[in-house]
């Protein structure tokens, strides 16, 4: 039975669990935090590269017509005049002037009125560029200045043809990319939702532009299907929302949306980019970028379908969808059942997939051995402080699918209990069938 009591109640409730069991948190803590940057702690990273590989998985691995890239974050910064993001990847911000809260203008109720404190004395609008800035090189001058990218998917488009002639892939064909994106947000918010440094997951598929309205029916499917097979979302959480307005050089784009405890939110965006980027560093680049078709002797810009997904927000997607509290029976006559936090994550994506606990301390050795042998192939923890009762709580609350406990018949019956996280009920199993019995349960 789910005891939140409210939405709110619930992202407070996903922020503080995400601190105190150091799966996310404030970057820099010891000087006051730094607005936007979010850390990831111990079971946050297995947690984080387990859904990237999921996606990596789903995505590259089990495709014939997908490779991957990983390129740098900084590119030559003709990459980002090309891409227009020097010139126009900007948000209209202003300021209250009475209370100094900073607004992104299109993110405000009521434009004229400051939602914080009422008053109408804000600065007028003006144009903030997202792109963060470095400089490459000992002179810090205008000539030498580079940008962090702000998405992943330009180096995907320069580094097209390369990729193409290495593989030696006909369209149609995607290149993937899995890396850190960066981008000045004027007001970083909801959590891990909008930072200013995240990961972002993006496949850019190539394909002649007769093709591309199928492709593009093709990927808004897949991806979909991702969250509900893949990670199990429940499809009442999931909605398609098509763009309002339509970039000049777009047929059709549509958001993936994800019904956040703050609402609905963009989760990931799936675009016809017509042949824009690649005719923008074609005409930069002064390359021809053609992509020669061996069938009809034809040469043309390839199309691009694109799938691009935060995982920072896939994370908190999942978090949120995981995050449970029930009630647990206690064994105390008299007293009531336990209220337990319980995160619903798949075996798949879990940060401890398997704990291996010993029942007592004099067992500790053995239980250490059992897990020495099972982190091999799954990810494991030895937990051995406290009484059972609160490490089963404790491992509820990371998302466990499975403890082991290595007790004192263990050596005689070489058996050990399996308790299932989500019934909570418990099965003796042989320890020569451990492994297939968790194989079943976790790779299924
Ligand atoms: P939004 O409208 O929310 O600012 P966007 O339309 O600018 O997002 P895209 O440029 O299409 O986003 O980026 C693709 C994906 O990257 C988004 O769907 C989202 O999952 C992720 N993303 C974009 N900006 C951020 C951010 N500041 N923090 C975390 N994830 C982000």
């Amino acid at each position: 039975m789910a005891i939140v009591n409210s939405e709110n109640d619930l992202m407070e409730k996903i922020v503080s669990l995400c601190k105190r069991r150091g799966f996310i948190f404030q970057s820099s803590e010891i000087y006051g935090g730094y607005n936007g940057f979010w850390d990831y702690g111990p079971y946050g990273i297995e947690f984080k590269n387990a859904v990237q590989q999921l996606w990596w998985k789903y995505m590259v691995t089990t495709r014939d017509n997908v490779v991957g890239l990983d390129s740098t974050i900084i590119c030559h910064p003709r990459t980002w005049k090309a891409s227009g993001h020097v010139d126009r990847f900007s948000d209209i911000m202003c300021d209250c002037k009475d209370c100094k809260t900073r607004y992104r203008v299109d993110q405000m109720e009521d434009p004229t009125t400051c939602s914080n404190c009422g008053s109408k004395n804000l600065t007028p609008p003006r144009e903030f560029n997202l792109m963060l800035k470095t400089y490459v090189g000992p002179v810090f001058d205008e000539d030498h200045v580079a940008y962090l990218r702000a998405e992943t998917c330009q180096p995907i488009f320069t580094d097209f043809h390369l990729i193409r002639i290495a593989t030696r892939k006909q369209l149609p064909f995607g290149i993937a990319q899995i890396g850190k994106s960066f981008r000045n947000e004027i007001t970083p918010r909801n959590f891990t939702f909008r930072s200013r440094e995240f990961t972002q997951m993006e496949m850019e598929f190539f394909c002649s532009d007769e093709d591309s309205m199928k492709w593009y029916e093709f990927w808004k499917e897949e991806r979909m299907k991702f969250y509900t097979t893949k990670l199990g979302f429940k499809s009442e959480f999931l909605q398609y929302h098509d763009h309002d307005t339509l970039a000049h050089y777009a047929k059709a784009a549509v958001d993936i949306e994800f019904k956040y405890p703050f609402g609905w939110g963009e989760l990931e965006g799936i675009h016809h980019r017509g042949t824009w980027d690649m005719s923008r560093h074609q005409e930069f680049s002064q390359e021809n970028l053609e992509y020669l078709d061996q069938l009809t002797n034809k040469k043309y810009l390839p199309t691009v379908v694109e799938t691009s997904v935060g995982l920072d927000r896939m994370l908190l997607a999942t978090l949120a969808q995981a995050y449970d509290e029930d009630k647990a029976p206690t064994k105390k006559e008299g007293m009531d059942d336990d209220v337990r936090i319980v995160l619903h994550l798949t075996p798949m994506i879990a940060p401890v997939q398997v704990a291996v606990m010993p029942l007592s301390k004099k067992l500790n050795e053995k239980a250490d051995a059992l897990q020495k042998d099972l982190c091999n192939f799954y990810r494991t923890e030895l937990d051995v402080t406290g009484n059972i009762g609160k490490r089963y709580r404790r491992q509820d609350e990371i998302g466990t699918p499975f403890c082991v406990t290595y007790d004192f018949d263990s050596d005689t019956d070489n058996a050990v209990t399996v308790r299932e996280r989500d019934t909570m009920a418990q099965e003796r199993v042989s320890l020569s069938n451990l492994r297939s019995y968790l194989d079943e349960k976790i790779y299924k």
